[in-house]
């Protein structure tokens, strides 16, 4: 072979090369594509917001108090008291619904789970007195306050399917254990989500009860 033809099949060797090469770091792009985070793919906060919104509403199934198969004027009423204010124990706002019973019976009216879950926490607060804390499957934490009496002898770890009773309404709290009586009868709701490793954000429970209303157990008391 004369050298000038050596170095045109040279030169076509590398060119050949380089075009294989070229169209491997195509094809290698379009693979990674959508694997690396970029600034389109990234969560925006709205979106985590909605996301954990969504792992709350997903997860409702009973209204916390059933309705009474005996009596029409046992019922509840609650309004969107989200963040009023509150001031036993020092000023503060209000991070729940309170649901007020329209018979202010200690211990008339049951309490249901809303969810599926285990029974986080059972016992006195000061503040919330005689309260469940359910965590739900979701990861949610839902506390049911100023119970009178439990359903049973929770702790922790104990399954609940939702509509399980979890205990009857009462007025206990606001003050050492037993107080009873500082207010109406009512069911206090507080809903809480994980947001990280050890913080929680408290959610407004109004409307997921609002939702909730024309999902009611019925129980005969
Ligand atoms: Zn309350």
């Amino acid at each position: 072979m004369n050298p000038i033809r050596k170095i045109a099949c040279y030169l076509i060797l590398v060119l050949l090369l380089n075009c294989v090469v070229q169209g491997e770091m195509i094809w290698l792009e379009e693979l990674l594509e959508g694997q690396i985070p970029s600034e389109q793919n990234t969560k925006s906060e709205f979106e985590i917001y909605r996301d954990t919104m969504e792992l709350v509403w997903e997860e409702l199934i009973w209204f916390p108090v059933p309705l009474s198969g005996t009596n029409e004027q046992a019922t509840v009423a609650f309004e969107n008291s989200w963040m009023a204010e509150r001031n036993y124990g020092g000023k503060r706002s209000h991070e729940g619904t309170d649901l007020m019973a329209s018979i202010d019976e200690s211990g008339y009216y049951p309490v249901v789970s809303i969810t599926d879950g285990v029974i986080e926490q059972a016992g006195w607060l000061e503040k919330g007195g005689w309260r469940v804390g359910v965590r739900s499957g979701n990861g949610n934490y839902y506390y049911y306050a100023h119970l009178a009496s439990y359903a049973g002898e929770w702790e922790t770890g104990d399954p609940v399917h939702a509509g399980d009773l979890l205990g009857y309404m009462g007025d206990t709290g606001y003050g050492p254990e037993g107080t009873t009586g500082q207010f109406p009868v009512h069911l206090h709701l507080g809903i809480y989500v994980p947001l990280g490793a050890d913080q929680e954000l408290a959610v407004n429970p109004y409307w997921m009860l609002k939702y909730l209303e024309n999902k009611k157990l019925t129980y005969s008391y």
